[in-house]
């Protein structure tokens, strides 16, 4: 019999430890030695932590949400000894170790196939549930050409925001000149609301290892760098256990798997800018230098890190490439839609009331992802609009919830997929505030290296604050349009390039609201 308790960030905040401890507490009073008691991460269902779920051999397994140390101890005297499951803190199972696919038949897990199932500090674990056989294949059964053949031909696309080919990054990196060469996981996750990378590297951090050694033998790289913010203590933690564990079971370091090839990992700890989610940024706080991009090209992959290629990709890009080369290029590719493959993680937050994680092949729409699979807008309230993409991102209104959610339709409708975070919006959300929210954000973070992202930012943050304050007028909105397109247009990277959607994707959808500011000047 197997209690899991989920103890990532979200189910220690919650109480999960104390949960734990009670459960601990009462299997060794009552000498049950059958009962094996496991630390899990999170299995996505943030909204009812602390959780548990209990398997027993031969029946289906149950998972409790809203457990207390009274409950715990509940758990074990009823569930466990009298065969009564608690049934008013059951909670539907989104997925399983047999299956899959959710009970809704919704989510698919391939970067969070593991979270929530095995114990993040064990690399038993990690291996018992086929861990690093990937990486064994790699180096018994291909070139690095093959693999990267294998990853062009699967169609992933980097997770954290900009969706460029993972095989074609990978190519440029081992196609360029020199001896030495870099891989760098980028684990800065800086949106507000967004945290899929901290909960995968809490709940499966072997995952995103064996994806980066797989990318280093691919790429020609000897040395990983896994740059995360300092914010994140829990992560570093498994992570660096994670490390450890490798090197000792010779998965880390000189000729792995008595192979030829030679990897290892390091963690550099950054102070959490949204600006490092720029990778020439991030390479210059790897390096110890203020966090500010510079143009490219030259790309990383020809001058990165210590002017070496480099090659950088998102923590759930990695996570996806195990699975990928364990299935194949074509199972891979098979899901998702169109020049989207395979499947999102995305942090459903905000006003929704399943908040958690969830991953969703692409193409799901963002209906099934707020009302199927999030349970719907709490306290009869309605739907207003959804936040896709994070501060660079924009705004979607009722209209667009049958959207399906892949690079281009996202895209084609002012906003972006991002990294991943999904904040819903109800009818007393005032969207001009909203994207004054956004826009405050991307201002503060604003490395100030380019005139029109560090200015222009602060006066159409003035704008905006003006027409909340009644002082706007529909000439400030002309203004803010012209502005907003601008700097899009001129500004150095992403970070100010993207910076004004909030307000355009707003004032596009929204209209209405903005107008009533400056008419009603409320
Ligand atoms: Fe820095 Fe903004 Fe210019 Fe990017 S756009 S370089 S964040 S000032």
């Amino acid at each position: 019999i197997e209690l899991l308790v989920g103890l990532a960030t979200c189910g220690i905040a919650a109480g999960g430890m104390e949960v734990y401890k009670a459960l601990e507490k009462e299997i060794a009073e009552q000498s049950l030695s059958n009962v094996h008691l496991v630390k899990v991460g999170c299995i996505g269902s943030c909204y009812c932590e602390p959780t548990v779920q209990v398997n027993i051999p031969g029946q289906p397994p149950v998972y409790y949400g809203y457990v207390d140390p009274d409950l715990a101890l509940r758990i074990v005297r009823e569930h466990l000894q009298e065969g009564t499951p608690l049934e008013s803190n059951i909670i539907p199972m989104t997925f399983s170790r047999t299956d899959p696919l959710g009970a809704k038949r919704r989510q698919l897990r391939i970067a969070l196939r593991n979270c929530g199932i095995i114990d993040p500090e064990k690399i038993e674990e990690y291996i018992a549930f086929d861990g690093y056989e990937a990486l064994s294949k790699v180096l018994m059964d291909y070139t690095p050409l093959e693999v990267i053949a294998i990853l062009k031909e699967s169609g992933l696309r980097g997770r954290g925001g900009g969706g460029f080919p993972t095989g074609l990054k990978w190519q440029a990196t081992a196609q360029a000149e020199g001896p030495e060469k870099y891989m760098i996981c980028n684990a800065d996750e800086g949106d507000p609301g967004a945290y899929m990378d901290r909960s995968l590297l809490e709940g499966d951090p072997h995952s995103v290892l064996e994806g980066l050694i797989i990318g280093g033998y691919a790429t020609g790289a000897t040395h990983g760098i896994i740059y995360i913010r300092a914010e994140y203590p829990l992560a570093i933690e498994r992570l660096t256990t994670a490390i450890d564990q490798a090197r000792s079971w010779g998965i880390l370091g000189q000729h792995i798997f008595g192979s030829s090839f030679d990897f290892d990992i390091e963690i550099r700890l950054g102070a959490g800018a949204f600006v490092c989610g720029e990778e020439t940024a991030l390479i210059h706080s790897v390096e110890g230098k203020r966090g500010e991009p510079t143009k490219k090209p030259p790309y990383p992959s020809e001058e990165g890190y210590l002017k070496k290629p480099t090659t950088v990709n998102n923590v759930e890009t990695l996570a996806n490439v195990p699975e990928i080369i364990l299935k194949g290029a074509p199972w891979f590719s098979r899901i998702g839609v169109g020049q989207s493959k395979g499947t999102k993680v995305f942090a459903l937050v905000g006003k929704v009331r399943h908040v958690g994680l969830v991953e969703v092949p692409m193409g799901t729409t963002l209906r099934e992802i707020i009302y199927d699979i999030g349970g719907g807008i709490p306290d009869g309230k309605a739907f207003k609009a959804v936040q896709t993409g994070g501060p660079s991102g924009g705004v979607l209104s009722v209209d667009h919830l049958d959207t399906p959610i892949d690079y281009e339709s996202l895209r084609s409708l002012g906003t972006m997929m991002g990294s991943g975070g999904m904040i819903v919006m109800d009818e007393d959300n005032c969207m001009v505030d909203i994207a004054k929210f956004y826009l405050q954000f991307t201002m503060e973070e604003s490395c100030g290296k380019c005139t029109p992202c560090r200015i222009g930012t602060k006066r159409l943050f003035e704008m905006l604050d003006s027409i909340t304050k009644g002082k706007g007028s529909s000439h400030t909105l002309d203004q803010l349009q012209l502005l907003g397109q601008n700097i899009k247009n001129s500004a150095l990277c992403g970070l100010g390039q993207s910076a004004p959607n909030p307000v355009l994707s707003t004032m596009r959808y929204f209209e209405e609201e903005y107008r009533i500011h400056v008419e009603d000047k409320k």
